[in-house]
């Protein structure tokens, strides 16, 4: 099969449980919940996306053939050292990630992590799934390693308490973060972190990542 990946890059896990952890971020293009064109966002699914993954123009993107080329451009970015860890997101990582590429991965030594709405079923061999559920899209990946809910969304259908009974290892509330509205961006902090006060299943997760500037 061939990939359509939007980006490349190395940065440092700025979410959820890795928080601070080297990892190859591999942007792969195009998502079931939205076009990621501005003009179908109000009829969209998942409406505050903040992702650009239309096309495969970013840097390190482009189409790969095959499973071994793409996982070579992955590796190609990981500097020497420590455990090799490559993070699949999107758009919907789920739409293209399959088992060979997981077995490219893990024949260079990378573990693999996935970022995912949670909207298809993920494959056999990942090393770490991370669910993001979305509005009041179906639900299809209810086990994984952390589910991490954005905070508040407008549906009922994402009250934290209704994914507590779900297996994931760990819950972690996200605030929404309003690009331009700092205050409505600071008072989504202010709720999530009063609900996990409240709840202690659930921890926050503040994305560090841009309050150091990384991508
Ligand atoms: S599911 Fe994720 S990638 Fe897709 S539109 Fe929503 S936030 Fe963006």
């Amino acid at each position: 099969m061939t990939y359509a990946v939007k980006e490349i890059y190395l940065t440092l896990q700025g979410e959820g449980n890795h928080t601070g952890r080297a990892a190859v971020f591999m942007r792969f293009a195009g998502c079931n919940l939205w076009s990621g064109l501005e003009r179908d966002r109000e009829e969209a699914v998942c409406q505050f996306c903040d992702t650009d993954f239309i096309g495969v123009d970013g840097p390190g993107g482009g189409k790969f053939k095959t499973a071994e080329a793409l996982a070579d451009a992955v590796a190609a970015k990981w500097p020497k050292g420590g455990r090799p860890y490559v993070i699949c997101t999107g758009g919907e990582p789920l739409l293209q990630l399959d088992a060979p590429l997981i077995d490219a991965f893990h024949a260079r030594g990378f573990e693999v992590g996935v970022e995912t709405n949670g909207t298809i079923a993920a494959p056999a061999g990942l090393d770490w799934i991370c669910v993001s559920p979305k509005a009041d899209a179906p639900l299809v990946q209810t086990s994984g390693n952390e589910l991490k809910l954005v905070y508040p969304q407008k549906q009922a259908e994402t009250d934290p308490a209704r994914f507590e009974q779900l297996s994931f290892e760990h819950f972690y509330l996200q605030p929404l973060d309003v690009i331009g509205d700092p205050e409505q961006t600071a008072s989504h902090v202010a709720s999530a972190a009063a609900y996990c006060l409240a709840h202690p299943l659930w921890r926050l997760s503040t994305q560090t990542h841009k309050l150091i500037g990384l991508p």
